[in-house]
């Protein structure tokens, strides 16, 4: 099997040694020296401030996401929400949940978002700015710097999840003023689900400290509390958070989170170039190195991503809803090569030689 989702995705061999170890227990110095070296190199990684902090949620993304609306914002806030598709609109819900006022700018499927378009939202009561920079159900990567413009200008408290985007395009959190960052173990950090990760400024932390949030598991100023030893609230995924410490060493050593996103925008590149003369269109205004978005011209993006994990051994990532047999996409982040982005190619050919796209 090749995978070419956008997650989970596949680990390097050292991540997947250590998923066939036993678990550690953990209420020990020697994981809590494991949790404070994953907090440094998270913190260095997305570019925060000294004074910054991390905490790793055991939850999928959408965990912190959920984290982050109801630890971070209040009935206080007027929330400004950029909804392009399914990942935007989680976070549309979410405010409702937690009866926080918002607005959303709602984009057409596939587009960015302009400047034009944000800047109606000028000079309004805003306080925080929510935005998915990589909306992954369309592959669309939005312009992080002309919002973090926007953002300081407004004087808003701005939440970015970064789940898809993280350690495959460039973000650094004390140069755009994002004051939260929310990322996954399963996308470009390419280890099993079950960790969620949160960044968060000290802006962002005075929040959370005055925060009164009803919620036991995801009660931020609890993490953050015992994150001061090294410890977690409850339980931790022990055995994927020593994979995440072993993939952000790789990371480390391989020349840091500039080597990293080099490395999948060389794959995206290359992929990129191959698909040139075959009967797909690219759907996305602006693309994020982390996946390509495919409409075939011919044939049902369905049908494709089933003839290929069936008959090739070779995911790639349906998209569902209205476009479901529009647009397929393939992913580049995980331990990929552009070898593997050839048998891809192959496999797409021969199919095209059978009449089938
Ligand atoms: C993957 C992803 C999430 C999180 O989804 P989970 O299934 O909860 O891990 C959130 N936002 C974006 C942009 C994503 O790509």
């Amino acid at each position: 099997m090749i995978n070419f989702t956008v997650g989970p995705v596949q680990s390097s061999a050292e991540v997947r040694k250590i998923g066939a170890e036993q678990t550690p227990y953990f209420r020990t110095a020697e994981f809590s020296e494991v949790m404070f070296e994953n907090e440094r190199l998270m913190k260095e990684f997305a570019g925060a401030g000294e004074k910054s902090r991390t905490v790793f949620i055991t939850g999928s993304g959408t965990a912190s996401m959920e984290a982050v609306v109801s630890n971070t914002l209040t009935a206080n806030d007027k929330v400004l929400i950029v909804n392009g598709g399914s990942f935007g609109q989680r976070f549309v819900e979410l405010c409702q949940i937690y009866e926080i006022p918002y607005s959303e700018i709602k984009l057409n499927m596939g587009c960015t978002l302009t400047k034009e378009e944000l800047y109606k939202f000028d000079s309004n009561d805003y306080t925080a700015f929510i935005v998915n920079v990589h909306e992954t159900s369309t592959g669309v990567h939005y312009d992080i710097d002309m919002i973090s413009e926007f953002c300081k200008k407004n004087n808003l408290f701005l939440i970015v999840d970064a789940i898809s985007s993280f350690l495959a395009d460039e973000f650094n959190m004390e140069e755009l003023g994002a004051d939260v960052m929310i990322t996954g173990s399963q996308k470009a950090l390419a280890c099993p689900p079950g960790i969620s990760i949160i960044v968060l400024s000290e802006n962002a932390i005075k929040r959370v400290e005055k925060s009164t949030v009803k919620c036991m598991y995801l009660n931020l100023k609890s993490a953050l509390k015992n994150g001061e030893r090294g410890q977690t609230p409850f339980t931790p995924a022990v055995g994927i958070l020593r994979q995440v410490n072993a993939r952000l060493k790789e990371i480390e050593r391989a020349g840091g989170v500039s080597s990293e996103i080099k490395k999948i925008h060389g794959l995206a590149e290359d992929f990129r170039n191959k698909i040139k003369d075959m009967p797909f269109e690219i759907v996305s205004e602006s693309m994020s190195n982390a996946v390509t978005p495919l409409h075939p011209l011919n044939a049902s993006a369905n049908d494709i991503f089933l003839r290929l994990k069936d008959e090739y051994g070779i995911w790639v990532c349906p998209n569902g809803g209205e476009l479901k047999d529009k647009v397929f996409r393939v992913g580049h982040i995980g331990c990929l090569t552009t070898e593997d982005n050839d048998k891809l190619i192959a496999a797409l050919k021969d199919m095209q030689r059978r009449g089938l796209i």
